[in-house]
């Protein structure tokens, strides 16, 4: 099974299987599984709130560098990928912006939250325009789906959030924690985490 990542349905996340196991949640993984239902994902991964910033998880077969982003329901990690000339995707290794990256030093733009809430496939420089129809519920579930990599940590399951000069660990369970390493420029993902954590109870509890 070397090489292989696949999406774990147990846990949200792109993994490689270890004996046939995910080294997440220690589900088996069921390589024909069928891609999971984008209504239910998109209940369970809820809308997006903020941008809470770019952010590193080590780790060696997968793409380690992306950005978090908060939603109703918990937090996603969406790496860089760069799309190669035969097809495949391949990890953004460096800190720096790439060109391709459409929000260069905007990242608290609300475009960016209306990226996320585009079906794939759709230019990102468009403004948008007056009369846009709703945000499409689909969207997140898609870059998920689409992002090899990528995870989403449910917010019930995330116990508490620490941080240690760079390092933010997101305590979770029953599935295994997860260290990020903050790579914002002011050192603020753990304090955005934090008002995620607020603007999210606020968010349910005013539904
Ligand atoms: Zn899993």
């Amino acid at each position: 099974m070397q090489n292989l990542i696949v999406f774990c349905q147990q846990c949200f996340a792109w993994i490689e299987p270890q004996s046939e196991l995910c080294p997440e949640c220690g589900c088996p993984v069921v390589l024909d599984q069928p891609d999971p239902d984008l209504d239910t994902l998109a209940r369970i991964m809820g809308t997006p709130l903020m941008f809470l910033g770019a952010a590193r998880v080590e780790r060696s077969a997968l793409p380690s560098f992306g950005e978090l982003i908060g939603t109703t329901e918990g937090v996603l990690f969406l790496p860089r990928l760069h799309r190669r000339l035969n097809g495949a995707w391949e990890g953004v290794a460096s800190t720096r912006l790439p060109g391709w990256w459409p929000f260069r030093g905007d990242h608290t733009s609300p475009k960016f939250l209306d990226w996320l809430r585009r079906p794939s496939g759709v230019r990102v420089f468009e403004p948008a325009k007056e009369g846009e129809p709703e945000p499409i519920p689909t969207a997140l579930p898609d870059r998920l789906l689409d992002s090899p990599g990528a995870f989403f940590v449910e917010r019930r399951f995330i116990r508490a959030i620490s941080a240690r000069k760079r390092m933010v660990k997101l305590e979770r369970s029953p599935f295994r924690s997860i260290t990020l390493v903050d790579e914002t420029e002011d050192c603020s993902l753990c304090a955005s985490l934090n008002s995620l954590a607020l603007c999210a109870a606020r968010t349910s509890a005013s539904v």
